[in-house]
C-alpha cells in the first residue's frame, strides 16, 4: 500500500530517470564544421531525472532517485548533491562513463547539444526493481525518457502495482514510447514538441508543435482525449502557462474537464529546466495533499517552474519552499 497523506505523513516521491554531467560552451557563434572557436566554459549537474528529483526534493518531498551511474567524477559529482540536498540515491553502478552531455550556446541564446547517455543507457529493470521498498511508501512516482524504456516500463509498473500516482513527463521529443507505456501513466506532461510528437506517433493526427499553444481549448481537449483515455493530460507551454485535459469521469477534484493555466509574470534569464522545475513541483505536490483539486496543484507547479527561470542553471535553480512563498506571496 502506498503511504496515506494525512495531514503530517511525509509525502514521497521516487523520481526515475537521467543524470548528466553538462559541459557548457558559450560563444559568439555556433561552430560550423571544422572550425574552432574561443568560448567560455562552464560545468554543471544535469540530466532531465536529477533535474526533476532535485525540484521535488527541493519543494518539499522525501525523494528518492533511481539511476545508473559510472564510476568516475561525474558519479563522485552525483553522491554528493543528492547527499546535499537529502536525496535518497538508489545507483546502480556501471562500466560506462556517467551520462554527459555536450552543449554549445551562442549569443542570441541559440544551441547545440551532444548528449552522451553512458551509464544512463544501462539502467535496467532489474535495477529498477530491486528498488520495490521505494516504490512501496511512494505516494507519487515520476518519469521521463532519457532512460531504456524497459527500466521506465518497470518503474510505473511497480508504482501502480503499490497503488502510487504515476506521473510520465514523455521527454524528449524523439524517445521511444508504446501504447503499453501510456497506459501506466496517470498523469502525462508533454511540453508542446512532445506532445505533437506524441500525437504523431499514436494517432492519425498531426499538428504543428509551434500552434499548440493558439489551439482552441476544446479542439486540445479533444486531442488529448484521442491520445489518451484515462490519463490527465498537462501541455507546458513555455511562456504561454500549461493547458490540462482530464478524461470524463477522471476530474482529478476539478470542475472543469480542460483548462488553461496563466503563467507567473516573471523576468525569466534561463528557462532550462523550466519543465524539470514544473515536473518535480507537481509530483512533490501531489504526494504532498493527493486529494487537493488538481488545478491547485498546477498553481504550485506554475509558480515553481517560474521561479526557476529567474536564475541560471538547470538542477542550480530549483527554489528551496520557502522562496515561493517569499517571491509570489501566500
Ligand atoms: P520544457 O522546459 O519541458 O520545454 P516549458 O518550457 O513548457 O517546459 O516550461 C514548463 C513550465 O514552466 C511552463 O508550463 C510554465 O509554467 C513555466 N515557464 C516556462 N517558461 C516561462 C516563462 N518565460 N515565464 C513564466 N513561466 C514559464
Amino acid at each position: 500500500m502506498a503511504a496515506i497523506n494525512i495531514g503530517i505523513e511525509t509525502p514521497r516521491v521516487v523520481v526515475v530517470g537521467s543524470f548528466n554531467v553538462d559541459h557548457v560552451w558559450r560563444c559568439q557563434a555556433l561552430p560550423p564544421p571544422g572550425a574552432t572557436l574561443a568560448g567560455t566554459y562552464a560545468s554543471g549537474p544535469g540530466g532531465k531525472g536529477f533535474n526533476q528529483a532535485i525540484a521535488a526534493a527541493r519543494a518539499g518531498a522525501t525523494t528518492s532517485f533511481v539511476c545508473a551511474l559510472g564510476e568516475d567524477a561525474g558519479a563522485a559529482l552525483a553522491r554528493g548533491l543528492a547527499a546535499a540536498d537529502g536525496i535518497d540515491l538508489r545507483d546502480a553502478r556501471s562500466e560506462a562513463p556517467t551520462g554527459t552531455a555536450g552543449i554549445f550556446v551562442d549569443d542570441q541564446g541559440r544551441n547545440c547539444i551532444v548528449i552522451g547517455a553512458g551509464a544512463n543507457a544501462t539502467l535496467s529493470s532489474r535495477h529498477v526493481a530491486a528498488q520495490d521498498d521505494a516504490f512501496a511508501t511512494a505516494d507519487v512516482v515520476l518519469a521521463q525518457l532519457e532512460s531504456p524504456v524497459d527500466a521506465i516500463y518497470a518503474a510505473l509498473r511497480s508504482a501502480r502495482a503499490h497503488g502510487a500516482t504515476t506521473v510520465l513527463n514523455p521527454a524528449p521529443a524523439n524517445a521511444t514510447t508504446s501504447a503499453g507505456l501510456l497506459a501506466l501513466a496517470d498523469i502525462l506532461t508533454p511540453n508542446e514538441t512532445e506532445f505533437a510528437a506524441l500525437l504523431a506517433r499514436h494517432t492519425a493526427e498531426r499538428i504543428d508543435d509551434q500552434a499548440v499553444a493558439a489551439l482552441d481549448p476544446a479542439h486540445l481537449h479533444a486531442l488529448c482525449r484521442q491520445l489518451h483515455g484515462t490519463a490527465s493530460i498537462v501541455i507546458t507551454l513555455g511562456a504561454s502557462g500549461c493547458f490540462v485535459s482530464h478524461a470524463d469521469g477522471h476530474l482529478r477534484g476539478d470542475e472543469l474537464a480542460c483548462y488553461r493555466v496563466p503563467p507567473k509574470a516573471v523576468r525569466a534569464v534561463d528557462t532550462t529546466g523550466a519543465g524539470d522545475a514544473f515536473n518535480g513541483a507537481l509530483a512533490a505536490s501531489l504526494a504532498r495533499a493527493c486529494d487537493a483539486p488538481f488545478a491547485q496543484h498546477l498553481r504550485f507547479a506554475t509558480r515553481y517552474a517560474a521561479l526557476s527561470t529567474e536564475r541560471d542553471g538547470a538542477a542550480a535553480s530549483m527554489p528551496r519552499l520557502p522562496e515561493i512563498a517569499a517571491r509570489f506571496g501566500g
